[in-house]
């Protein structure tokens, strides 16, 4: 029987031998929002109507026997970071509320294409710059292991979605790691492509040259099913990588590892991580190694660096890309009472609408570009860049795949760390470097720490378009862990009262 805690793959399953509808499917996801999600808050928007009908028409074309393909029926939760025509679209801001998009993003045209049941839009740091979804400008979201702690950030009501079994797939997106930190946090699923494998088009930019779409779920095979519908080449997207999508649903099946070389980062294993997502990290390790795999170590040495420049070129980037939101064009617009200018009118609307995080990074990514300082600052931020992505490269010519822990810590409470932006932005050490390369990341649950019993990532990275490597080293390791552990990690997850 298929029911809220199966995997995609099996509602597809079920779903394609008719011992369900997709309707039936929806509404139990729809009800176990109604359940869960006023203690989770992983919702800023449910689409009921919308998402019934999605699904009525999907078993409608099963039924007249019309091809479909294969997640046709599934429920999805989706990023407020991408537009969907007529459904309120926000991206965690109050400057963008009320507005509706008139128009599709290229990923959710394809999953629409695709029969996925669209079930509503998740919370998110505003303008996905966080690492807690404490940013949001809607109230936080809380993690499903424990609701005094956050789930992550920025995709944090993505991940909470997947974690307390209110949708079985969700679409994050990754600039710095908001796709996979919080997976790591909630002990669920979530991959970062190769940078160009899914189109940013109808994507709310944060850091254009950063910024990648992806899916998370809670197993590896699940989140393959998903990136499969999701990528390829875009024309509306100049950055779209005009080449074959890897094949990584194949790869996720393949659960074999033998002669594979895993490259474990030296830089991100050890000074400044917790004791348990150490432990639970190597002990993946001895799992690799008893399945075939050799380890080698790498360095990296200029990762060091790595968090630095990220800070100046995302705020950078960020504070072109915010400066549409000018109150002219889009959602909020505040103090206009026919006597003010344009611009008066503007500079008050943003000032309203904008949080304290957004503008601490408009102002930070102005400063950094602005001419006498550009050299400085943004100039050496791109070289780090490059000194970075020269590290993969020379670690990639020893290893197949590179891994490491996914956070430094496993989830922190709600305020800990929000008052501090220095300390939060550390949460993203060690994702930070594949953004700047423009590889792919995978985050997968590796058990609970011992000291709290939380959920510890582990990250394993590909280069740029061989994304499938890290699925079938994901793939394997997971089906190492949970037979070890006899069932999935979210076994462990309390009961919000869904169950
Ligand atoms: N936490 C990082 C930031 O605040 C990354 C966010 C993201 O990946 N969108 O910029």
């Amino acid at each position: 029987m298929t029911n809220i805690h199966s995997s995609a793959a099996e509602m597809a399953a079920a779903l394609s031998k008719n011992e369900t509808t997709s309707v039936e499917l929806t509404k139990l996801h729809l009800d176990q929002i109604s359940k869960v999600d006023g203690k989770v808050h992983a919702f800023l928007h449910v689409d009921t109507e919308g998402a019934l009908a999605q699904a009525a028409e999907v078993d409608a074309k099963r039924a007249s026997g019309e091809q479909i393909s294969p997640l046709a029926g599934v429920p999805l939760a989706l990023k407020d970071v991408l537009t969907q025509k007529g459904i309120p679209t926000t991206a965690g801001s109050k400057i963008l509320e009320g507005w509706r998009p008139p128009y599709d993003s290229t990923v959710v045209s394809k999953l629409k294409a695709a029969g996925v049941v669209i079930l509503g839009k998740t919370n998110m740091d505003e303008f996905a710059m966080g690492s807690s979804t404490e940013n949001s400008a809607y109230g936080t979201t809380q993690n499903p292991w424990d609701l005094s702690r956050i789930p992550g950030g920025s995709g944090g009501g993505s991940a909470a979605a997947l974690a307390s079994f209110q949708a079985p797939l969700a679409i994050g997106s990754d600039t710095g790691g908001s796709i996979r930190q919080p997976a790591a946090l909630t002990g669920t699923v979530g991959v970062k492509p190769t940078y160009g494998g899914v189109s940013r088009y109808g994507v709310i930019a944060y850091s254009s040259s950063l910024d990648q779409i992806g899916p998370c779920a809670r197993t590896v095979l699940d989140t393959a099913l998903l990136h499969e519908v999701i990528a390829g080449h875009d024309e509306r997207d100049s950055t779209s990588i005009n080449a074959p999508v890897p094949q990584v649903v194949a790869a996720a099946k393949k659960l074999d590892v033998k002669g594979m070389k895993i490259g474990v980062i030296k830089e991100l294993n050890g000074a400044g991580f917790q004791a348990g997502v150490i432990e639970r990290f190597n002990e993946s390790l001895d799992l690799l190694v008893a399945n075939g795999a050799e380890i080698v170590e790498v360095s990296c040495p200029n990762f060091e660096y790595a968090l630095a420049a990220y800070y100046l070129i995302a705020p950078s980037e960020a504070s072109s890309n915010l400066a549409r939101f000018d109150s002219m064009r889009y959602g909020l617009r505040v103090g206009d009472d026919g006597k003010r200018g344009a611009e008066e009118v503007m500079s008050i609307t943003r000032e309203a609408g904008f949080g304290k995080e957004v503008k601490r990074r408009i102002i930070l990514g102005t400063y950094a570009l602005s001419s006498g300082y550009y050299d400085a600052f943004y100039g050496s931020a791109q070289k780090v860049r490059t000194l970075v992505k020269q590290d993969f490269d020379a670690a990639f010519q020893m290893a197949d795949v590179l891994v490491s822990p996914v956070t430094p810590t496993t989830a922190f409470k709600i305020g800990e760390k929000s008052d501090d932006p220095v300390a939060m932005y550390l949460s993203d050490i060690a994702t930070i470097p594949v953004n700047m390369a423009g590889i792919g990341g995978m985050s997968l649950p590796c058990g609970l720490a011992a000291e709290d019993g939380l959920p510890v990532g582990f990250q394993i990275m590909s280069p740029v378009m061989q994304d499938d490597r890290m699925y079938r080293v994901g793939a394997t390791l997971e089906a190492a862990l949970v037979s070890k552990w006899g069932k999935p990690i979210l076994a462990n997850v309390p009961d919000l009262g869904g169950k």
